[in-house]
């Protein structure tokens, strides 16, 4: 139901804990965090509060400058530790906010390649699609963009690609999502408030939107895949 992203310099994870606890608000029943570690992708995730991601993540910590976090509202599958987002597939970890309406459909055609789900999410058939897109050598935007337009349901999105050091994707269709700008650090949210520790610098994302964001800024492109610019807004600090 909340969504985070953070990449930048700093210890991503300490911060993707402290906005989900501000996201809690919204209602959720499990939270997780995705972060690149040495290349490689790890997860935490716990059903029930984000006091329980806390131990987990106390007894099996996770250093990393870019991560993204997320508290579930769950629609499909029940509510486990492995329905928890993240999701992965092959390179691709992310979360979701929404529902992908045709799921079982893709999920259908995903499996008859062989392809093995987890969980009993609607999500999971996001990070195959785009983890098939990426095997046919796409540029990870370009294959986002792919993945976007067949999708149908309502989604807010944060990715992380294996490989794409730095690089978080977000998208937004029916669910909320910011863009948060900081000083060579840069936020995805589900609101100013999931970033509002960080920056009160923020780009609100329209209807059908998708962005790509670094350290050092961020690629916006609208639903017909052209690059746009939405204004930066200052938010108060209370916020
Ligand atoms: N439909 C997804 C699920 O059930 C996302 C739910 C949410 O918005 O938190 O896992």
């Amino acid at each position: 139901c909340g969504i985070i992203g953070v990449t930048g310099t700093g210890p991503a994870v300490p911060r993707l804990i402290d906005s989900l606890k501000r996201l809690e608000y919204r209602g959720y029943d499990s939270a997780g965090v995705a972060a690149l570690v040495e290349g490689r992708i790890e997860r935490r995730r716990a059903k029930g509060k984000i006091r329980e991601l806390e131990t987990v993540l106390a007894a099996d910590p996770l250093e990393s400058t870019i991560g993204i976090g997320h508290t579930r509202w769950a629609t499909h599958g029940a509510p486990t530790t492995e329905n928890a987002h993240p999701h992965k597939a092959g390179r691709v970890t992310l979360v979701h906010n929404g529902i992908i309406e045709n799921f079982a459909e893709l999920k259908g055609e995903l499996a008859a390649e062989g392809r093995v789900f987890e969980s009993q999410t609607d999500t999971e058939v996001v990070a195959h699609l785009l983890d098939r897109a990426l095997n046919g050598g796409n540029d990870p935007v370009a294959a986002f963009k792919t993945v976007l337009d067949r999708l149908t349901g309502a989604y807010a999105l944060a990715v992380l690609v294996e490989g794409e050091d730095g690089l978080i994707m977000g998208a937004r269709r029916g669910s909320p999502l910011v863009v948060g700008w900081g000083e060579g650090e840069m936020y995805l949210g589900s609101d100013a408030l999931a970033v509002g520790p960080f920056t009160q610098k923020i780009s609100y994302l329209e209807e059908g939107d998708y962005v790509a964001v670094d350290r050092s800024g961020a690629r916006m492109f609208d639903a017909s895949g052209e690059a746009v610019d939405r204004p930066i807004v200052q938010v108060s600090a209370s916020s």
